[in-house]
């Protein structure tokens, strides 16, 4: 690699930040082109739901030397808060040792990490620009001035698409041959609605839980934002019957849903329908394709590569990861690129297969399960297990998100898991006697037995 290389990233989101100062610490000169204004004010249009950071995207954060600076705007959350119909609230804990995941307003986050690679000698950004084209032969970009509407072309030796779920790099990588692609679309979509600060500047929740409301076909999760006021995501399925965006059509039809599934929520939400109906649904896609790369010239990262479901908040911790991972090969093949690229994809791609399906089972488990008492039996046992044996059990969530072990290892170690925690379901009077000597006793022998 030489410090003549030149880069061109497409897509200046959180993901193409973090790489280009991946890439400008090793010399390069960076080009991000994003079509954005630079200023994410349209919250409209603009997805702009809460987002968790766990241990695998803070610890690329830590590498970069800016995770200090992100932990300042986040709220950390050590556990789920479960809500029932009847006003009832379970608190489940991600773990003994106060495990927490980080919760960040998304804009925060984006302004945070632009910032950062916006100081980073080499790194250029040029906002306002659509990229329309690609050209593989030439390594040719053809972007749009969406101010003044002409457009200019750009050449760079390197290529990366970072610019999200309908990715125009993915696209043209799409026409090339034997290039894998796959796109399914969630039956549910999501809007996002506000639990206002209550009287005295009190939070409406416990500001440090994600909060859930499991009812069926319905989801409703929440997430704090920084002052204590909740912002939650309402999940509905797009079309088809009265409880689905298609069918939900006056205020009255919105109060009456929340009055009969979260009547709690009611009081707390002055201008739920307003709000309902400022807000556009925004579709949930799961978008896989092989391989990430074409030749050695142009490489994808991040939601271009593969958008999942928001179930297991991996999204932006699995783009971070694809940046140091593709750091690591650089440097694992001398700045080769051909062989960086090659060796990215085939290490990346299986951990996002399966974290893609992960995603998609979690969505029934966080709006069936959490609500089901076998549930909490099972996390109670895996939180016992892990008490006594912290260093050999923990349960998959918290190997996804509390350790940087790769989805494919973490979900190898949890089949060996899930044998045990079946045994001792099945283990007389369980519910009663899970915390008891007799139960410790029988988690020393199996696992004894295991060593
Ligand atoms: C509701 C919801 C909740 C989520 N919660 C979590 C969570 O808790 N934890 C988690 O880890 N992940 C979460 N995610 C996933 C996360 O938001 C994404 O994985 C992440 O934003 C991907 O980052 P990215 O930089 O790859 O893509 P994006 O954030 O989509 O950024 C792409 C950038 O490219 C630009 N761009 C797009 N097209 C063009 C073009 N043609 N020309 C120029 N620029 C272009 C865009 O303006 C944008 O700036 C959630 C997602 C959703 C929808």
């Amino acid at each position: 690699m030489s410090s003549s290389d030149e880069v061109i990233i497409v897509g200046g989101g959180p993901v193409g930040s973090v790489l280009a100062l991946f890439l400008a610490r090793r010399g390069l000169k960076v080009d991000v082109f994003d079509r954005d204004s630079g200023l994410r004010t349209d919250l409209s249009i603009r997805p702009t739901v809460n987002l968790t950071l766990c241990e695998r995207g803070l610890r690329v954060l830590r590498t970069l030397g800016v995770e200090e600076q992100v932990r300042e705007a986040t709220v950390p959350l050590y556990g789920r808060a479960v809500h029932g119909r009847d006003g009832s609230t379970t608190f489940q804990p991600y773990g003994n040792s106060r495990e927490a995941l980080q919760c960040i307003s998304r804009n925060k986050l984006y302004e945070m990490l632009l910032r950062c690679a916006q100081q980073q000698p080499g790194v250029t950004y040029h906002f306002g620009q659509r990229c329309l084209d690609v050209d593989l032969e030439s390594n040719t970009l053809t972007f749009q001035d969406l101010q003044t509407g002409t457009t200019i072309q750009r050449q760079a030796q390197r290529i990366v698409g970072a610019d999200g779920a309908f990715s125009i790099v993915r696209q043209r990588l799409q026409r090339s041959s034997r290039f894998d692609y796959s796109q399914q679309f969630f039956p549910h979509s999501y809007v996002e609605l506000t639990v206002p600060l209550q009287q005295g500047g009190r939070p409406p929740f416990e500001r440090n839980a994600i909060h859930f409301w499991p009812d069926g076909e319905v989801g409703l999760l929440g997430m704090p934002n920084f002052d204590g006021s909740l912002m939650l995501m309402l999940q509905l399925p797009a079309e088809g019957g009265d409880c689905s965006f298609e069918g939900l059509r006056t205020p009255e039809d919105v109060r009456r849903l929340f009055e009969e599934r979260f009547p709690q929520l009611v009081p707390l939400m002055p201008d739920l329908a307003t709000e309902f109906f400022s807000r556009r649904p925004n579709p949930l896609v799961t978008i896989r394709c092989s391989p990430w790369f074409h030749q050695d010239k142009v490489v994808l990262v991040g939601d271009a590569a593969h958008a999942l479901v928001p179930f297991y908040g991996q999204g932006i911790n699995a783009g971070f990861e694809d940046c140091a991972t593709l750091d690591e090969c650089l440097t694992t093949h001398e700045g080769a690129w051909g062989p960086a690229f090659r060796d990215y994809s085939r290490l990346r791609k299986p951990n996002l297969d399966l974290i893609s399906d992960l995603a998609l089972q979690h969505f029934w488990e966080l709006r069936e399960r959490v609500g089901d008492p076998s549930f909490h039996l099972r996390r109670k046992l895996e939180r016992k297990v892990n008490s006594l044996y912290p260093d050999k059990y923990q349960s998959l969530y918290s190997m996804i998100s509390f350790t940087p072990m790769s989805y494919v290892e973490a979900w190898k170690k949890e089949q060996e898991h899930q044998a045990l925690i079946e045994q001792l379901m099945r283990l007389d009077d369980i519910e009663q006697r899970w915390d008891g000597p007799e139960v410790e006793a029988a988690i020393h022998q199996m696992m004894g037995s295991r060593r």
